[in-house]
């Protein structure tokens, strides 16, 4: 009888699995000409000061509106335009677009401090790609504020090729980039050892922010934070979803939180619109 059911089973994987693999053909190509047509969209998420939640800057996040299964997450192509090399055509366009952006939303409250905006950056960019030639493009193309263009490295991308990846950073720092490594916690190297890299910024994994299921923060949380700080870098909490995860972040000496506590990723415009209302909220 099992055996019967075993066989059942490979007759309905089977072509299931064959229609996957035309759907993964397809999706290449109908990725390669949304790229071309610019049919990216980038939606960006707030980062926000604890110590007054004021925005500090804004995380650019791709979206692709495909025409007939709506719109896809990054989880859903970048591994596709990883494996294709479409990754490099796709992260200088989205570079391109958020420092224009951001020159924007700089000119626009020009009173205050400059925002920033991060954008993530793949392993294929980094290494087997001159990406220092596409930021200098970026930044002669922008106005933005020295310093506010940021990019998103993982931890397990600089640990491809520790050397390499070192010397690259290092010249991209030069260039007045700042460099957030992404993620943290979620890689197997020690924050110590990651110090020979020039990163200004932390970003904490959500899955060492979030209480645990018995409702307590993971301990190592404040111990990250409190040798990030020793190393000279900022931290930026992710996923932070309640107001609770904001309070006791900043109780543990993070100063910067991205989460849905503070907003999910918005379109430009809506990005503007709430730089606009913090500032009138501020000024009355
Ligand atoms: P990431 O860089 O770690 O980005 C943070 C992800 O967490 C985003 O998912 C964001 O929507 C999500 N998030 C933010 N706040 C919360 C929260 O409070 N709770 C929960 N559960 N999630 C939250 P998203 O937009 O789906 O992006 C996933 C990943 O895809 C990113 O992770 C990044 O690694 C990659 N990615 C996105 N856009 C690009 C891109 O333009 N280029 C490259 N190379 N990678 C990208
Ligand atoms: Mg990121
Ligand atoms: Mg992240
Ligand atoms: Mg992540």
């Amino acid at each position: 009888h099992s055996k019967r059911i075993g066989g059942d089973r490979i007759d309905v994987y089977k072509p299931a699995m064959r229609a996957r693999k035309t759907d993964r053909l397809t999706l290449e190509s109908e990725l390669r000409r949304a790229i071309e047509r610019q049919e990216i969209t980038i939606l960006y998420q707030p980062i926000v000061r604890l110590e007054d939640r004021s925005i500090a800057g804004f995380e650019a996040l791709s979206r692709w509106d495909h025409p007939k299964l709506g719109r896809m997450s990054p989880s859903e192509f970048i591994s596709i335009a990883e494996e294709t090399g479409l990754i490099v055509d796709l992260g200088m366009f989205v570079l391109d677009q958020t420092a224009k952006q951001l020159s924007v939303w700089q000119r626009a409250m020009r009173s205050r401090e400059p925002i920033f905006a991060s954008v993530n950056v793949s392993s294929r960019q980094l290494l087997r790609h001159d990406l220092i030639h596409d930021i200098r493009t970026v930044l002669s193309r922008s106005s933005v504020a020295r310093g506010t263009l940021k990019l998103e490295l993982t931890e397990s991308l600089v640990m491809e090729n520790p050397e390499h990846a070192a010397q690259m950073l290092t010249r991209i720092r030069e260039l007045g980039t700042g460099l957030s490594l992404d993620d943290f916690g979620t890689g197997h190297s020690s924050l110590a050892y990651l110090q020979r890299f020039p990163f200004d910024t932390i970003k904490i994994d959500q899955s060492f922010v979030r209480t645990t299921s018995r409702g307590t923060r993971p301990v190592i949380l404040k111990s990250i934070i409190a040798l990030a700080h020793d190393l000279g870098m900022d931290v930026v909490a992710e996923g932070a979803e309640t107001d609770s995860d904001a309070v006791e972040l900043y109780q543990m000496g993070c100063e910067y939180a991205q989460g849905f506590a503070f907003g999910e990723p918005m379109d430009a415009d809506a990005a503007m619109r709430l730089l606009t209302e913090v500032r009138l909220e501020a000024a009355s």
